[in-house]
């Protein structure tokens, strides 16, 4: 059988297996990925790609690798590939390990139960917002390791619990999202109107997010 891959290829697109240990300690680690195989996917890193989408910049993607592609590479390799994960290598060079784990965390969790990929309604994970902040990916930002013993999702035990945790998790970003976004309508005001409406807009979404922390708070304390 071929290998997958040939040394000293220069292309935008490579193959690269050094994430897969990562992935299967998680899928191995953590019941909510147990249903993945990571044989089936292929790890990519694309070298040139900045990763864009909208304005946001991509550490990562998945997708599904079309049944005709799968075909052909499996007549070539013997290995059969489902999904391909890309890492945009100038995003992903400034991580640390942690991040990067977590990254890899990220994109399998798109693999839904059936299959299929499944989106986040946010931009992340409840579960990694909750742990490690919205912010998880700041340069240099000293998040937990997913793989250390003994490392868990606070809460996910409960189902119930970790349900109205997702929820209000979800309405504190969402607030500090219009927080912010409140905070630059200020900075392009052109008239003494148009000050008084924003300054007041500010404030309420300021008001609304201290109210949606206010909220988890009390939640929390009530959690058994
Ligand atoms: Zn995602």
């Amino acid at each position: 059988m071929p290998d997958l891959t040939i040394n000293e290829f220069n292309g935008k697109y490579r193959i690269n297996d050094f994430y897969r240990p990562i992935a299967e300690k998680l899928v191995h680690k953590f019941p909510e990925l147990k249903h993945i195989t990571v044989a089936s996917i292929l790890f990519l890193d694309n070298t040139e790609g900045s990763g864009k989408s909208k304005d946001k910049i991509r550490c990562a993607q998945i997708g599904t690798i079309q049944e005709k592609w799968s075909d052909i590479i499996y007549q070539f390799t013997g290995k059969r590939f489902d999904y391909f994960i890309e890492f945009f290598r100038q995003n992903t060079e400034r991580l640390t390990k942690e991040q990067l784990i977590t990254v890899v965390y990220h994109e399998l969790a798109h693999i839904g139960t059936d299959g299929n990929i499944r989106h986040h309604s946010i931009e992340e994970w409840a579960n990694i917002v909750a742990k490690f902040g919205p912010d998880w990916l700041a340069p240099h930002l000293v998040i937990p390791d997913l793989l250390e013993d003994g490392f868990q999702w606070d809460g996910i035990q409960s189902p119930n619990l970790f349900s109205s945790i997702d929820e209000q998790m979800i309405n504190i970003v969402k607030a500090a999202v219009e927080w912010k976004q409140a905070k630059e309508n200020l900075k392009s005001v052109n008239s003494a109107d148009e000050l008084i409406t924003s300054t007041l807009a500010e404030n309420s979404a300021e008001k609304q997010l201290i109210n949606q922390i206010n909220q988890y708070n009390a939640s929390i304390k009530q959690t058994p």
